[in-house]
């Protein structure tokens, strides 16, 4: 395959990243104003919504939030056996275009045939676009990662603009433009990956059984066997870290609206800008990460992928002590400062750091080619399952107290990550030397 280079990574990335920034401005954009939206008074004269209560609202976004990323099985799934991955993320694409537009029209049975097309769209695109990233190196390539760590800096600016577009629009001038703005930003992510096949000539074309050719007479070699078992043991890691780390989107935000004095000069910051703070650090910091592990490499120092991702379940378990520090706080002065939020959030988003672009592309090395898509299907409900967790794990702060509950999440956090470090020998032998990575390709 012939692909031009721009800034040393294929033309192609960039396609991907911005198609993938489209998707995720429609998708935090309309989950930044799909709870709002739900509980908004019904008879109100302004903007109405459907009157319902909070933890009705709740529930329909912890089971649509998982449910989109449990999709991603059978999205992967598609795409390895019959449509190849660029004709599943087109696919995914018109599910998005039109799940979006529909539920903007807000009576009942739009809303959720459109949540339903959101969440078999995204099924169908997110795991098959991240396996095209992948897609664009050679097998040992090592700037496989740090194209990851792009495509991973374009998720979070489609996120954060859509989190913040979104919900402008939808909260002062009504929801619905505030859905249809969603699904124009899909509109042009869908746009952008339509103009840019030419390219992604070479890539994602056909299935992957046909690519390993052997779909269905053999079974899996020894070699795959292991490697099969070591990723889905790194997703029992992404698992424990989605688990700690989203409450983000629960109790993290309660404490901030309940507990956290918001005010800098007179002004209030609200408590949802907290998880947009979340996405700005990401776009900040990510590539300050992605080059610290390139010197860190270049040290000749231990740079495996779970070793990686043990470092950031550690340092992300590490953030929760600040949350501790606020806790104690409040006890004693009745609110706590949002600074602790603040650097609970730099802490969280530096392990992210550590472990999401490495865990995707950790994936696309390790999966065989038949399984690619669905291997990182499995990725994404791990992470969808780590969700839901952390929904079940929040509200047991009221039973357990704050302080409780933080405190033993960076315990666990940081007593798991030790633990995988010192497994990390023989975890690694299961990869089967898909860690060493060609250092020549890298200067290409
Ligand atoms: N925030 C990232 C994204 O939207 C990670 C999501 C996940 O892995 N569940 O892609």
């Amino acid at each position: 395959m012939k692909i031009t280079s721009v800034f040393q990574h294929p033309t192609g990335l960039y396609i991907l990243f911005f198609t993938e920034m489209w998707e995720r401005f429609s998708y935090y954009g309309m989950r930044a104003i799909l709870v709002l939206f739900l509980v908004s008074e019904s008879s109100r004269a302004e903007n109405p919504g459907w009157g319902w209560t909070d933890s009705e609202a709740l529930a329909l976004y912890g089971w649509y939030t998982m449910a989109v990323y449990l999709a991603a099985v059978p999205g992967g799934w598609l795409a390895d056996r019959w449509l190849g991955q660029k004709r599943a993320v087109i696919l995914g694409g018109f599910l998005l275009c039109a799940g979006h537009l529909i539920l903007a029209l807000e009576t009942v049975c739009t809303f959720y045939t459109g949540l339903a097309l959101i969440i078999a769209g995204v099924g169908c695109l997110k795991p098959n676009i991240s396996t095209l990233v992948g897609e664009l190196y050679a097998p040992k390539d090592l700037r496989r990662e740090a194209g990851f760590y792009l495509f991973y800096i374009g998720i979070n600016i489609g996120a954060l603009l859509g989190m913040v577009g979104v919900a402008v629009v939808g909260e002062f001038y009504g929801w619905q433009l505030g859905f249809g703005l969603a699904g124009l930003g899909m509109v042009l992510g869908q746009a952008v990956f339509v103009w840019g096949q030419r390219y992604l000539r070479g890539v994602g074309d056909s299935p992957g059984r046909q690519k390993d050719n052997d779909f269905v007479v053999s079974p899996l070699t020894y070699v795959e066997k292991d490697r099969m078992r070591v990723l889905l043991l790194s997703f029992l890691i992404v698992i424990v870290f989605w688990g700690a780390y989203e409450q983000a989107g629960g109790l993290m935000t309660l404490y901030a609206s309940e507990k956290t004095d918001r005010f800098v000069g007179g002004w209030e910051i609200p408590a949802g800008a907290f998880q947009g703070a979340a996405a700005l650090y990401i776009i900040l910091f990510g590539l300050a990460v992605a080059y610290f592990w390139q010197r860190w490499y270049a040290a000749g120092q231990e740079s495996s992928a779970l070793f990686k991702m043990a470092v950031g379940v550690m340092v992300m378990g590490l953030g929760f002590l600040f949350m501790s520090a606020a806790s104690v706080q409040f006890e004693h002065t009745g609110s706590s400062a949002l600074w602790w939020l603040l650097l609970a959030y730099f802490f969280h988003v530096l392990g992210e750091l550590c472990i999401s672009p490495v865990a995707l592309s950790f994936i696309t090395r390790l999966a065989p080619l038949r399984y690619a898509s669905f291997m990182m299907g499995t990725y994404f409900a791990a992470t969808g399952l780590g969700n839901k967790l952390a929904g079940e794990l929040g509200r047991y702060a009221g039973q357990v107290g704050e302080f409780a509950l933080f405190t033993g999440i960076a315990v666990f956090c940081i007593a798991f990550g030790l633990l995988l470090i010192a497994l990390l020998r023989p975890l690694n032998r299961l990869t089967h030397g898909i860690e060493q990575v060609d250092t020549e390709s890298a200067s290409t």
